[in-house]
């Protein structure tokens, strides 16, 4: 019995040793944060809600296209877009944002609660938890630490929710004319490259064993 405790302890330390955390680093979240995410999702989509909560159905993954850590924090700690006026602008002055944001090292920050709602993905933000990771530029491209800290992150994800889809940001335009997708204009598209193919193949690969749908084919017409 002696051996066996000692056994399960030895095995939970190895575990352990092998997980990873997440670190929580609040973006600024405020009534007027809350308020434009709540206009957000009325005014793109149609949803009327209490709260700035979603139903994550969807993880993406991103590149913040930004050298540092601190930078990208800084992109998304405001609550409007830094270069919004009112009188120009056709979609929203809701400063964008994600979920998580993974260092170059992997360290995993949380910079809001799971199901508020982030800007990050056109159509979709109402129903996707966005992983962005910093870096994606010429002189720092993503790193092993990177994919293996993502791969944990959607594991810890599709274990806690409902998850059918895992896409990298480049791929969003296939969900035009899914169910999922409620962006009403349709001249407001951007276009991606993150977080690269190698890198979402990499994710992918290494999480199949969570069976996700495969993406809905993009229409041509
Ligand atoms: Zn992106």
């Amino acid at each position: 019995m002696k051996y066996f405790t000692v056994l399960i302890s030895f095995l939970l330390l190895l575990s352990c040793s092998n997980s990873k955390n997440i670190i929580d680093r609040p973006i600024t979240f405020n009534e007027e944060r809350n308020e434009l995410t709540l206009d957000y999702l009325s005014e793109r989509y149609g949803l009327e809600q209490e709260a700035p909560t979603i139903n994550p159905k969807i993880i993406v993954l991103h590149w913040t296209y930004i050298p540092t850590l601190q930078k990208s924090f800084d992109a998304f700690y405001d609550t409007k877009l830094p270069d919004w006026r009112p009188d120009i602008t056709s979609a929203s002055g809701l400063n964008v944002s994600s979920q998580f944001l993974v260092d170059q090292d992997g360290t995993i920050y949380r910079l809001m609660p799971e199901t508020t709602m982030a800007r990050h993905v056109i159509g979709l933000n109402h129903c996707a938890i966005g992983i962005e990771n910093v870096g994606g530029t010429e002189n720092t491209p993503l790193t092993q630490d990177q994919i293996d800290a993502n791969i944990w992150l959607v594991n810890y994800l599709k274990n806690k929710y409902d998850i059918e889809y895992l896409i990298g940001h480049f791929e969003y335009t296939n969900f035009e004319h899914h169910a999922l997708w409620l962006e009403k204009d349709e001249g407001y598209r951007t276009q991606k490259t993150d977080p690269g193919i190698d890198f979402l193949n990499a994710v992918k690969n290494a999480t199949k064993h969570l069976n996700f749908a495969t993406n809905p084919q993009k229409n041509t017409y």
